[in-house]
């Protein structure tokens, strides 16, 4: 007793109401042991879960309740691959030309919302103009409503390979871009780019291992780097504590990547069993995308939407994706949840868990792919678990997803870092 008024008296002086925030959860999924638990009650202290108490109990006068007797409660969910900045557009080609860095960054903070409300309280971005980091800041900051973000500020390509800035552009304009610019031509160009992407504040390193489909180009599949070019750049990475990740659909340009020290690899499309055993050998996850699948091969079905270059190469790649992805999660390759979001659109991020789970994947795999893996390889100890001890970043949806999935795109409560942002 006298421990509390000493305590009260303090707040007291310290001008601030001792407010706790209590989550009255019908049924909780602890995605760890797979089980849900009912009739629980979440107590939060400023980011923190601090409890999880039998029953629903409500605290103090002072304290927050928060009503979701009727709700399933889920760890906030982590995607590995979005594009927060941009979002597939038939103007998106011209719009390289046309948009200035503060356009861009009007346009992110949409999508940075849209994101959140959807229940993904932490996305990796890999890759855009550099306004994904300044981005982050003003979503650490407060200014800005978003998902934590962990991004690579400008991907790294070769010349003309799937991230050069400037493939199909003018020869005026095209000019001969540099490690600054993202772009590599020897392991000293990717050690440089590197240490620049670090000094504008970047968190993780991005290489385009093999062609793409959305950039100007023939090739989607073909191997870009050299395998001391990724030796070089994930070497430098680890050095300033980056993680690395590598586009990459075609087989060779993948066992580069792999070989090379990546530690995730980006959508996977072509990859032969061979690939596979040797991901599991190496300790490198998938980030699946099955999403950036389905939406390239859609788009390339609306006349004029993609140029014709990009249009082929989305039929021949997207579709493949949902099957390599269910013959990899078969033989044992570790998954992490990604979307590419930006090229579906921004929101739709839950979308991926019914694609995985009708590739065979439980549900219960594909949401601990989505928080438990995520968090771990982000090297964040206490994100993706509802735990005393793990911070607050908590949603609910009307169903319990492990008895119908699709309620997972229909997030209806979010908090992150103990804030309601949603409900
Ligand atoms: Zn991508």
């Amino acid at each position: 007793m006298k421990k509390l008024l000493f305590l009260s008296v303090l707040l007291v002086f310290a001008g601030a109401a001792a407010q706790d925030t209590y989550l009255q959860c019908g049924k909780i999924v602890d995605v760890e042991s797979g089980k849900t638990m009912s009739e629980k009650t979440i107590v939060i202290s400023g980011n923190m879960i601090t409890e999880i108490k039998n029953g629903y109990v409500s605290g103090g006068a002072e304290d927050q309740v928060v009503d979701l007797k009727s709700k399933t409660v889920l760890p906030g969910f982590i995607d590995m691959h979005v594009h927060i900045e941009s979002e597939s557009s038939p103007s998106r080609y011209l719009e390289a030309f046309t948009m200035n860095e503060a356009d861009i960054a009007f346009e992110s903070t949409v999508y940075a919302k849209r994101t959140l409300m959807a229940g993904f309280t932490t996305v990796r971005d890999l890759g855009g103009s550099g306004v994904n980091i300044a981005l982050k800041k003003a979503i650490n900051k407060g200014t800005v409503v978003g998902p934590r973000i962990f991004t690579a500020g400008k991907a790294l390509a070769t010349t003309g390979g799937h991230a050069d800035p400037t493939n199909g552009s003018s020869n005026e304009l095209m000019g001969d871009p540099g490690p600054k610019d993202g772009v590599v031509n020897s392991p000293e160009d990717g050690r440089k780019a590197v240490r620049q992407r670090y000094k504008e504040g970047a968190d993780v390193i991005k290489i385009t291992a093999t062609g793409g489909v959305l950039s100007v180009a023939k090739n989607g599949q073909n191997p870009q780097f050299t395998i001391e070019e990724i030796k070089a750049i994930t070497d430098t990475a680890k050095d300033y504590g980056m993680l690395t990740a590598a586009h990459a659909h075609g087989d060779e340009g993948m066992q580069r990547a792999i070989l090379g020290g990546i530690k995730t690899i980006e959508h996977g499309t072509l990859m032969s069993e061979e690939t596979m055993e040797l991901m599991i050998k190496h300790n490198t996850f998938m980030v699946p995308t099955i999403s950036a699948g389905q939406e390239a091969a859609r788009l390339a079905k609306i006349p004029n939407y993609l140029p014709p270059v990009v249009a082929k190469k989305a039929l021949e790649i997207g579709p493949k994706l949902n099957a390599t992805f269910a013959k990899a999660y078969k033989k044992g390759v570790s998954i992490a949840f990604g979307t590419d979001s930006g090229v579906s659109p921004h929101g739709d991020n839950a979308k991926e868990f019914i694609y995985m789970h009708k590739a065979g994947m439980p549900v219960i795999e594909a949401l601990r792919s989505a928080t438990i893996t995520n968090a771990i390889l982000l090297g964040e100890n206490e994100l993706g678990q509802i735990k005393e001890g793990y911070i607050a970043d908590i949603v609910a949806v009307n169903e319990n997803p492990l008895d119908n999935v699709e309620t997972l795109t229909d997030v209806v409560f979010v908090m992150k870092e103990g804030v309601v942002y949603k409900q």
